[in-house]
């Protein structure tokens, strides 16, 4: 259960989509005054190193955001996601990824709150010994429990504002159904809260239904919701050197959300067509975007 480390994949193009998305979506939540609330599910260690032992191992980050760093003009919400990432480095090397609860953190004013929940016992200490340098670590709650879980003592926050983001690694195949519930009960417990589901687009029934199935539950619920996806290259089998077929690393991946801001759409309508042009890996690149309901 425990192999997956997001170490492997941290700036990946599942990361650019990701982390665009959740900085959008948390630079229009905190226009607000009001506490706002962030419950990130799965957490990851929350800081990487690109020049690290696992990153180097899997270059993914080399067809992720390094390919961003050196493009000449992005589209608002891309340039966003890149301010984001440099402002964790300094000088001219990007050598610092942010995990998601890094970047929630960074965004997030005093009065909001971030609960970050890590299963992962190294990816735990790792997360628990970063915040713990934060000046605002008090902000943040590490908790090493199952988030599908533990999420639901938050909610409803006091403040009645929330955004979860759920993003498992998908390991097992029970975390898709585990996703689909988790969202139904927390929609039931706090129905205005706003919910991002990441999810791997790869030849399998539960990743292919499970963005259809958060559509129904949404639609059926009477809630807005956005779902984009990026491909970055086909997922056909490809033949090795060795004459094995395999699959070709993660191909494309999808963010679902019920109630997005209303924003999201315009800035990821421009976003979205950059992204697959800046990470295409072969002619399959593509990108989609569709909202509804509300
Ligand atoms: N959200 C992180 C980010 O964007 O930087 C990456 C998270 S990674 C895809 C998924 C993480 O969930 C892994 O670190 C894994 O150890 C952890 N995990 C797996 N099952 C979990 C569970 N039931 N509850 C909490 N964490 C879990």
């Amino acid at each position: 259960m425990f192999s997956y480390r997001h170490a492997f994949h941290a700036g990946n193009h599942a990361d650019v989509l990701k982390h665009t998305v959740l900085i959008a979506t948390l630079q229009h939540l905190i226009q607000k005054d009001a506490a706002l609330a962030v419950l990130d599910t799965h957490a990851g260690a929350g800081l990487y190193r690109l020049d690290g032992d696992y990153a180097s191992t899997s270059g993914e980050a080399g067809d992720g955001i390094l390919r961003l760093l050196s493009a000449p003009a992005l589209t608002p919400a891309l340039q966003d996601y890149v301010d984001m990432v440099r402002a964790f480095n300094q000088g001219s090397s990007t050598k610092v990824y942010p995990g998601s609860p890094f970047i929630a953190q960074r965004l997030l004013r005093d009065h909001d709150k971030l609960k970050v929940f890590e299963l992962h016992p190294t990816d735990m200490r790792a997360l628990a010994g970063n915040v713990a340098q934060l000046e605002a670590g008090r902000q943040v709650a590490v908790l090493h429990e199952d988030g599908f879980e533990g999420v639901k003592k938050f909610l409803p926050p006091p403040s009645r504002r929330a955004l979860v983001l759920c993003d498992p690694s998908y390991e097992i195949k029970s975390d898709y159904g585990r996703v689909l519930d988790m969202v139904a009960d927390s929609l039931k417990r706090f129905a205005t809260g706003t919910y991002a589901v990441w999810y791997p687009i790869i030849p399998r029934p539960e990743a292919h239904d499970l963005p259809r199935r958060l559509k129904t539950l949404a639609v059926k619920a009477g809630k807005s919701w956005l779902h984009a996806t990026l491909t970055v290259k086909n997922s056909k089998l490809v033949e090795s050197a060795d004459g094995e077929k395999r699959r070709p690393g993660l191909p494309a991946s999808g963010m679902f959300l019920i109630n997005p801001p209303f924003t999201l759409k315009a800035a990821l309508k421009d976003a979205l067509p950059q992204m697959a042009e800046l990470l295409q890996q072969d002619r399959h690149a593509a990108h989609s975007l569709e909202s509804g309901g509300g």
